[in-house]
């Protein structure tokens, strides 16, 4: 079964590899190597600066979100979320049960909120912090993140990405933008198993963890983790919690296989621009606006007479899709994915193009198979 929804993904061969490796010592002399390479490679891959600290732990997108929101916040403080769907949704009621106020921008599911939204929300209340989702995986919209970055950091209001459908697959530069936390997991656009949870804090955030008066649980502080990845950075081992050595091995090989970034942002870009054009020829239409899809996967809306069994007839086509996730109309499309590795692989695109198409076709649904098929061919 080819791996094509919005993560878990396909894996690169080198990735598989040493995922599959017996467990190495946490402090072994080529463990220490890999963290301390797959630290750096963050930094990279974030466009990150150097004052910036990655941090990787055992866990999922979910447990970076909570880190994040319990690092940069306490009770009583104040929380701007940019609201595009479930996972902006999900981050309200995390910073509601830190106890913090939080008020909400949102748009209709498919839509976003204007950067002017945005902007006079963040200047008629007294935020110490601004969330948004950079890709919501339930609606496939991507926000304007430089926009909004530069908005929070020119209120001094700290900013904090849930990149978990994003990083890696859409263009992001944390430094230029001003960001203060951009956060994922292993198993999206990264290309790796699921099982870390992967975030980049600014200096500015880091400060505002040591200014909290209300410590974290100590999981998830920073103030735990930060000397202990600053040791495995200096080729030192450290000892807080076992770190997932076999996962972090093959988050340095994974991450080095993103080294030019740009030429990641750019291939993805073009990817979706391909896998757009077969939809269209398809006779599809996204659930995003105009010029809200996001790059790493497309949420695409049923055809007349068409419902949820289309996603069982491309399984039995052999490639794996995801069905809705908006609560609000869950039934109504279906989601694509088509980041990391598979974007590196034509055979893999073609085949979930063909897929769609022959089980639209199975369903009723006349549409031209060779000619999305070409439609994606002729563009990757
Ligand atoms: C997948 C996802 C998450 C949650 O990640 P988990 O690893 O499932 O906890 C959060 N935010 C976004 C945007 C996601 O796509």
């Amino acid at each position: 079964m080819l791996l094509m929804i919005p993560g878990p993904i396909e894996i690169s061969p080198a990735v598989a590899e040493a995922a599959a490796a017996p467990p190495d010592s946490h402090v072994s002399p080529a463990f220490i190597e890999h963290y301390g390479s797959a630290l750096e490679r963050m930094r990279q891959v974030w466009k990150a600066g150097p004052e910036a600290q990655p941090v990787i732990v055992a866990g999922g997108g979910t447990l970076a979100m909570e880190i994040a929101v319990c690092n940069l916040t306490e009770p009583g403080d104040r929380a701007l979320v940019v609201n595009t769907g479930y996972f902006g949704d999900r981050m309200a009621e995390m910073l509601a049960r830190r106890g913090v106020h939080v008020d909400q921008v949102r748009a209709e599911p498919g839509s976003s909120p204007s950067t002017d939204d945005v902007a006079k929300a963040l200047d008629a209340g007294d935020y110490k912090v601004m969330a948004v989702t950079h890709v919501d995986t339930s609606t496939g919209v991507r926000t304007d993140a430089e926009a909004l970055a530069k908005l929070a950091r020119n209120r001094d209001v700290l900013s904090i990405f849930d990149g978990v459908c994003a990083t890696a697959g859409e263009r992001f530069d944390m430094e230029a933008w001003g960001a203060d936390v951009y956060l994922t997991a292993s198993q999206k656009a990264i290309g790796l198993p699921p099982g870390l949870a992967l975030l980049v804090m600014s200096a500015r955030a880091v400060a505002a963890r040591r200014a909290l008066g209300t410590k974290p649980p100590m999981t998830l502080d920073l103030a735990q983790w930060k000397p202990i990845l600053e040791a495995y950075e200096a080729r030192r081992p450290s000892y807080f919690s076992t770190p997932a050595t076999t996962l972090v091995k093959a988050l340095d090989v994974g991450l080095g296989e993103l080294a030019d970034i740009d030429a990641v942002f750019a291939r993805h870009a073009q990817v979706a621009d391909a896998m757009r054009a077969a939809w269209q020829v398809l006779g599809l239409t996204l659930l995003p606006a105009d010029g809200l899809a996001a790059n790493t996967l497309s949420a695409i809306r049923y055809p007349e007479g068409v419902g949820p069994e289309l996603t069982k007839a491309i399984a039995a086509r052999g490639v794996a899709v995801a069905g809705g996730l908006h609560p609000a109309l869950k039934t109504q499309y279906f989601r694509v994915g088509h980041m990391g590795y598979s974007t590196r692989r034509p055979d893999h695109l073609l085949s979930t193009v063909r897929a769609v198409a022959e089980a639209l076709v199975a369903c009723g649904h006349s549409c031209d198979v060779e000619a999305a098929v070409k439609a994606v061919a002729s563009r990757i």
